[in-house]
Formats: C-alpha cells, sequence, structure tokens
C-alpha cells in the first residue's frame, strides 16, 4: 500500500510543530502503523525528540535532498518511539542555498519519498518555522497539511498567510495538496480567550477543524529531554492519550479522504 505524507507546518515558531509530529509518529506506530518521520528543520528538534542524537548522524535529509543518498540509506530507526527517522542538523541549513542552484529543487523529497512509498503507511514531515525551500521541498512531497494552533487572537492572522500559500502550491506545483486539518494545540479550557478563538475556528473552518484538542500538558513539555516522544515518555499523561486520539482521528480521516 502507498503511504499517506502530511506536512505539519505553520510559519510561527514554538506553536507545536514537532511535538505534534514526534507525538502523532509515536500514536500512529502505537496502533500499529508503519511511519517515517522526516525532519526538515536544521534545528534538528524531531531528530533528537525521538531519541536520536542529530550530531552522530551519518547520513541525514540533506543527503536525501542533494540526491547523494536514498531514503533507505539514510534513515534511522527511533527504537523506543517505534518509527523511523530521517534525521537533521545543522548540515541542513545549507541545503537551502545549494537547491537554488538545482533543477527540481523544489520537488527533490518527494521523488527520493516515491521510492520509499511501499515501506510505510504514514510519512509526517516536521517543517522549519518559514516558508523557505525546505518547507517548499515538504509542501510539495505532501498529501496534507495539519495545522497545529494554539487558540489565541492573533493564531487566524497568521493562518490567513498560510493558507495563501498552500492554495498557490495547490494551484502551481502539487495537486494533491490540502489542509487536511487545523489541530488545537496546548490548550487550556480555563481561558475563556481560548474558548472564544476554538469557537471561532469551528465556526470559520467547519470540519477542518479536528476533534481531538490537545491541552497543555507539562509532560509533553518534558518528554523530548528524555529523547522520547510523550506519548512514549509517560503514556497515561492527558497529552499522550490526547495524541493516541489523535492518531486515531488521522486514521480515520484519511479512510474518507478519498
Ligand atoms: P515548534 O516545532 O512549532 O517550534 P514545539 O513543538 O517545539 O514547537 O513546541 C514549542 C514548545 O512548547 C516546546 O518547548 C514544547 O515542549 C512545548 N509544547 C508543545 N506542545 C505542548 C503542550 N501540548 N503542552 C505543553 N507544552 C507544549
Ligand atoms: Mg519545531
Amino acid at each position: 500500500m502507498a503511504s499517506k505524507i502530511f506536512c505539519t507546518a505553520n510559519q510561527k515558531g514554538g506553536v507545536g510543530k514537532t511535538t505534534t509530529t514526534v507525538n502523532l509518529a509515536a500514536g500512529l506506530a502505537q496502533i500499529g502503523q508503519r511511519v517515517l518521520v522526516v525532519d526538515l528543520d536544521p534545528q534538528g528538534n524531531a531528530t533528537m525528540g525521538s531519541g536520536i542524537d542529530k550530531r552522530k548522524l551519518e547520513m541525514t535529509v540533506y543527503d536525501v535532498l542533494l540526491e547523494s543518498a536514498s531514503v533507505a540509506e539514510a534513515r534511522t530507526r527511533a527504537e523506543k518511539a517505534g518509527y523511523d527517522v530521517l534525521g537533521a542538523n545543522r548540515e541542513l541549513a545549507g541545503a537551502e542555498v545549494e537547491l537554488v542552484e538545482l533543477e527540481r529543487r523544489e520537488a527533490r523529497l518527494k521523488a527520493a519519498l516515491a521510492q520509499a512509498d511501499d515501506d510505510y503507511d504514514f510519512v509526517l514531515i516536521d517543517c522549519p518555522p518559514s516558508l523557505s525551500m525546505l518547507t517548499l521541498n515538504g509542501l510539495c512531497s505532501a498529501h496534507g497539511v495539519i495545522v497545529p494552533m494554539q487558540c489565541e487572537y492573533f493564531a487566524l492572522e497568521g493562518l490567513t498567510d498560510l493558507v495563501n500559500t498552500i492554495k498557490q502550491i495547490h494551484a502551481n506545483l502539487n495537486r494533491d495538496l490540502e489542509i487536511i486539518g487545523l489541530l488545537r494545540v496546548m490548550f487550556d479550557p480555563r481561558i475563556t480567550l481560548q474558548q472564544q478563538v476554538s469557537d471561532q475556528l469551528k465556526s470559520h473552518f467547519g470540519n477542518k477543524v479536528f476533534d481531538t484538542v490537545i491541552p497543555r500538558n507539562v509532560r509533553l513539555a518534558e518528554a523530548p529531554s528524555y529523547g522520547l516522544p510523550g506519548v512514549v515518555f509517560d503514556p497515561s499523561s492527558k497529552g499522550a492519550l490526547a495524541f493516541v486520539d489523535f492518531a486515531k482521528e488521522m486514521v480515520q480521516r484519511i479512510g474518507t479522504m478519498r
């Protein structure tokens, strides 16, 4: 079976992209899905947060983008997390400049992933907080975008830019691309403004808003320092349980996506 490819994207930093990527991956793995995480952020947080030391990687997504390695050659197994990782480290920052010179520069990742299509049910791409050539490679590879967002006033403004970018990519570069859903993260129901923004999101975007809500939960924030996704670090925590629910919701959604 072919894999379904999703990008976690939002041009804002610190909104929960990486936390979403690694915990969704671990949640999917827990329910029996074969998962590859692609770290497209030179910070390498998804790599480290999966328990892989970015400084010790022999090959990374950088080598794949520059076509000096295949996905099968460059991936690493995140044993405890239960999925594979195409890792990243600072070297990836250079790819931005190097890719500009090359042909099909926005479609490099897509071509590489096509060769690993039978190996995974899900490929989750963690994007950097910008609309760079790296993010463009992510968006050109994907069937859908998962947009994690905090229910704050300015969140809606930032969303307009992202929605427009995705529309343009859909029109010009990737006919498959759609926003599969907005994921409310770091949610605190005691804060009235968050409830209000959440309601607004629902009324504007309807079923594009995932049913699952990820609560603010300190265990999710602590997990990366142990090199584990929260889902594995403390499976009974509220945050972990929410991400396993989210994994189930994703499996259901893609069943109805076609
Ligand atoms: P991004 O990848 O968008 O920059 P991160 O996933 O790294 O964002 O999250 C930013 C910070 O917020 C991190 O310190 C992370 O541990 C923390 N965080 C993310 N989601 C939650 C949550 N649901 N509850 C508590 N802390 C969270
Ligand atoms: Mg990140």
